[in-house]
């Protein structure tokens, strides 16, 4: 049986990777596998524990790609994509087939992990002068 991905260890690297500045954005399933140490075979839990703090916490995003996959556009993850596209290595405009998943915070989620980071340092700075 495979072993439970640890939901409090996932809450701990999207707060440190919120809190950051600048934050990390556009961060994908892989990044996250690749941070917790787990192997592509928790791709859909992961995924699934993400896309339940869609609107939430996490914006879901899909990158529009060129077929030599430069970036093109970010929608979001419901959004309908019926424009065609122009990329400078490609001399006409084309309709866009492939796409990057990745994952963006939410402001507030932002500020509050912030906020609990920087609460974090100073609780330890008190503790230091003791
Ligand atoms: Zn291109």
């Amino acid at each position: 049986m495979q072993a439970k991905v640890s939901v409090s260890k996932f809450n701990q690297l999207l707060e440190s990777w919120a809190s950051q500045s600048p934050p990390i954005m556009q961060f994908t399933v892989e990044n996250v596998l690749d941070t917790l140490g787990l192997d592509s075979s928790y791709y859909s839990k992961v995924l699934e524990l993400l896309m339940k703090r869609n609107g939430d916490e996490i914006i879901a995003q899909k990158v529009a790609l060129c077929p030599s996959n430069h970036k093109l556009r970010t929608f979001l993850i419901d959004e309908e994509v019926d424009d065609n596209f122009e990329c400078f290595c490609h001399e006409n405009e084309f309709e866009v087939t492939k796409f990057k998943l990745v994952f963006s915070f939410e402001d507030e989620f932002k500020a509050d992990s912030l906020k609990k980071k920087e609460n974090r340092v100073s609780r330890l700075k008190d503790l230091m002068l003791i």
